[in-house]
């Protein structure tokens, strides 16, 4: 009896003997199961056979079904692996995929950053007008966009060339890029023209790039390279802020030009009366501050009225014009020669002394005699009187200034005009 109570057990044996995964376990129960049930079945009493062979049924379906169970044990398992398999590759792709989002906002707020500062470059700069208002937004800008520390921006001088003047740098002392004469020199010892840019070796690594508008040379960048980096990134950069840079410089010098046309006079070419009053005020703190002297001159066309009236206007216009050409490329760059009134023009000349401003005042008289005016069959002569002040000598303020010049001019065309007469008490 005891062996039949053990034989009812097998299927709990087989669940046991299956766990973790292991159906040869419950296989195994299953056999035993098996056997031990054919065997009670033929050892037993005819009276007890009937129990055996319920037992062995019993056990060996019991069997079977453990056998089952641990099969969809396996395959569950099997099936739950795969799936934390698939979540763990899942796991690293969504880390990988946020790493690389992660890379792309910062590479975004970079390239945003950068533009931000472009952008407020680019306004800044396009607000000046003059090389002073631009001068603290390049700066900035440098700072802002370039990011460099060592830097130095040269502009073209109005007389073009090679003449280039400082406009704004930082940190260059005993560096070639300090100044142009030097950076001027190194370029042209290493062979490079300043219409390209170059990445410097020697004597020190640095980026020199042009500030062109369409092939003008304009200005120049100097850079001077910190770190051993690769200057290409920056090179790239500082040619890209050149191009907005020359924009701003060709704004301010539109700017200037536009100012200087304003002053100009349209018909004689020299200075409009406006600034003379301002000029005269200039010169005069200028000579009582430095102890210097300066001339000025007033000169007025002889017989003007009767050669409009007897040649017409314009005829009178074209000699106004062509005074105004002798009278510009007569005095030095420095003097200022305005148009005073209708046929009057003023020349102040600086530092000059009497002796001086009279032999200048007599040239032109003499060049303007000389000139021939040639109005249908006729040529016409036109001679100009020409009064001389000086400034200390014959006056303590400018309006005294202009008076004894006048008074001069005066003489001079009561004299009989086509002379040049300086102011006497
Ligand atoms: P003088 O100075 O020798 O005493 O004689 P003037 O005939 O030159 O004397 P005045 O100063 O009186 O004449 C100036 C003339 O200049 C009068 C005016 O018609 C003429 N004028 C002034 N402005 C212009 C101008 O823009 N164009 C022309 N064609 N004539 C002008
Ligand atoms: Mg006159
Ligand atoms: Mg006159």
């Amino acid at each position: 009896m005891l062996e039949l109570a053990l034989l009812s057990l097998a299927p709990c044996a087989g669940l046991l003997a299956a766990y973790p995964r292991r159906v040869w376990g419950a296989g195994a129960a299953a056999i035993v199961a098996l056997l031990g049930s054919a065997a009670a079945a033929v050892l037993y009493a005819p009276e007890d056979r009937y129990l055996a062979v319920g037992v062995g049924i019993w056990s060996v379906a019991g069997s079977l079904y453990a056998i089952h169970l641990s099969r969809r044990e396996v395959r569950e398992h099997g099936h739950v692996h795969h799936k934390v398999a698939g979540l763990k590759a899942h796991r690293g792709e969504a880390a990988k995929a946020a790493a690389e989002a992660r890379a792309q906002s910062e590479e975004t707020q970079r390239l945003h950053k950068e533009s931000t500062a472009l952008y407020a470059m680019v306004k800044g700069l396009s607000a000046a007008i003059s090389w002073e208002e631009i001068k603290p937004r390049l700066e900035a800008a440098v700072d802002q966009y370039l990011g460099v520390t060592d830097f130095a921006l040269y502009v073209a001088g109005m007389r073009g060339g090679e003449d280039f003047l400082s406009l704004a740098g930082r940190n260059l002392a005993g560096s070639p890029g300090g100044s142009w004469v030097t950076l001027g020199r190194c370029l042209q010892e290493a062979a490079l023209s300043p219409w390209q840019a170059h990445v410097l070796e020697r004597p020190e690594k640095a980026l020199c790039v042009p500030v062109l508008d369409n092939a003008e040379l304009l200005g120049v960048l100097y850079v001077r390279l910190r770190d051993a980096s690769d200057p290409r990134d920056l090179l790239a950069k500082a040619s890209a802020f050149a191009g907005e840079v020359a924009f701003a410089f060709r704004r301010v010098k539109l700017f200037q030009e536009m100012e200087r046309l304003s002053q100009i006079d349209g018909l004689t070419g020299v200075h409009r009366r406006g600034n003379f009053d301002e000029r005269m005020l200039d010169e005069t703190v200028r000579a009582r501050t430095f102890k210097t002297t300066f001339c000025l001159l007033l000169l007025d066309i002889d017989h003007f009225k009767s050669l409009n009236d007897r040649y017409g206007h314009p005829f009178g216009d074209q000699v106004l014009r062509r005074i105004g050409e002798i009278l510009n490329h007569s005095f030095y760059e420095t003097d200022f020669v305005a148009r005073y009134g209708g046929e009057e023009f003023a020349v102040i000349l600086p530092r000059a002394q009497y002796d001086g401003a009279r032999r200048k005042a007599e040239a032109v008289r003499n060049a303007i005699e000389s000139e021939s005016f040639p109005i249908a069959l006729e040529t016409i002569r036109v001679t100009v009187s020409i009064g001389v002040a000086h400034f200390p000598r014959d006056a303590a303020t400018p309006e005294e200034l202009v008076s004894q010049a006048d008074q001069a001019l005066y003489r001079a065309k009561s004299l009989g005009r086509n002379r040049v007469v300086e102011f006497t008490r």
